[in-house]
């Protein structure tokens, strides 16, 4: 079924029989809550609840929400499941795609990219495509790799996660829209990377991109350089079932006290400079959810937000040189 750009197939048959459902889609298909909820009530009979909540990824699952409303099923549109996140409750995920031309992509990489061992990777809307361009690029070496535990699909990328992409690759094909996957990719592969926009079909050069992540490298040390003299940290754990790192968060916070630094654990929903500032001021921030908090979000801060890779510098537990970008997974 269409919907603008996707083609969601919804899985009628499987949700028939639940009584009531709780619908969560992110930002990008909210649009198309409404009508995906009159579908499913006329066909399946369900009652249909709308989270009207953010929902970032299939790391981000209603389950507060679901309960409150005694749902017996949440169904998750828009993200492939993160196969390591497990929970005590039924969740049915739906895939959104985004079509594109296999062909015509491969045809621009033979065109292209003269790296013959390549390690194709995209996110959920396009994965489904990454094969069929693989049997088109005769003469190249594509490798699909299968990744961590978080990864569903051979060739999926997630912006914590990019373990699919083979090390042996000379280089690394991303199709997809946006530079925070190839940015991304650059600064943990250190490979040259290739972005191919299935939709406008651009690609973009790879030495741009690194430049891109270079320049993103040096705003993250300088972050690191004004956390030095901090003394006071709030230590953000994530409340979203597929962030948390509770773990981790206590053994920086055990990292900090032996330093004989001042720090609080700090559990949160979305993370949002007001919620913060009501806890009273804290001189530097480290997030343990979601990667992208520290790197997308920090000019959105009065002090530094630094993910747990960057603390290990301040504390002296890393060379700045031994930057690594934060991810789930190594
Ligand atoms: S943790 Fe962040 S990057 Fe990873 S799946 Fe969730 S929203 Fe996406």
């Amino acid at each position: 079924m269409r919907f603008g750009s996707y083609r969601i197939d919804i899985p009628f048959d499987k949700i028939r029989g639940n009584k009531r459902i709780l619908l969560q889609l992110p930002a990008g298909l909210k649009i198309y809550a409404r009508k995906i909820s009159d579908l499913i009530e006329e066909i399946t009979g369900s009652e249909v609840i709308l989270s009207s909540s953010s929902c970032f990824g299939a790391c981000d699952l209603a389950l507060d929400e679901a309960k409150a409303v005694s749902a017996d099923l949440i169904l998750h549109m828009g993200h492939l499941p993160i196969p390591s996140v497990r929970v005590d409750f039924p969740v049915e995920f739906v895939n959104a795609v985004i079509e594109i031309d296999p062909e015509r992509i491969a045809r621009m990489i033979r065109d292209n990219i003269y790296e013959k061992k390549v390690s194709l990777v995209s996110t959920a809307q396009h994965v489904d495509y990454l094969e069929e361009i693989g049997r088109l690029l005769k003469g190249y070496d594509v490798l699909l790799g299968k990744g961590s535990e978080r990864i569903a699909k051979a060739g999926l990328v997630l912006g914590c996660d990019f373990s699919s992409i083979d090390a042996g690759a000379d280089a690394v094909i991303f199709i997809g829209t946006g530079s925070f996957h190839p940015i991304g990719i650059c600064m943990a592969r250190k490979k040259r990377v290739y972005s191919i926009d299935p939709l406008s079909m651009r690609i973009s050069n790879p030495e741009e991109l690194m430049e891109m992540a270079r320049k993103l490298m040096r705003i993250r040390l300088s972050l690191v350089s004004r956390s030095m003299d901090a003394r006071s940290f709030g230590i953000i754990v994530s409340k979203k079932v597929g962030q948390n790192r509770f773990g981790l968060a206590r053994r920086i916070k055990r990292d900090l006290e032996k330093r004989e630094k001042k720090a609080h654990l700090l559990i949160m929903d979305d993370v949002r400079p007001d919620l913060i500032e009501d806890l009273g001021g804290f001189d530097c921030l480290v997030s343990t959810a979601c990667p992208r908090v520290a790197i997308d979000d920090y000019q959105g801060f009065d002090i530094p937000i630094l993910t747990p890779v960057e603390l290990e510098m301040v504390i002296g537990k890393r060379r700045m040189e031994d930057y690594e970008i934060d991810t789930f997974s190594p």
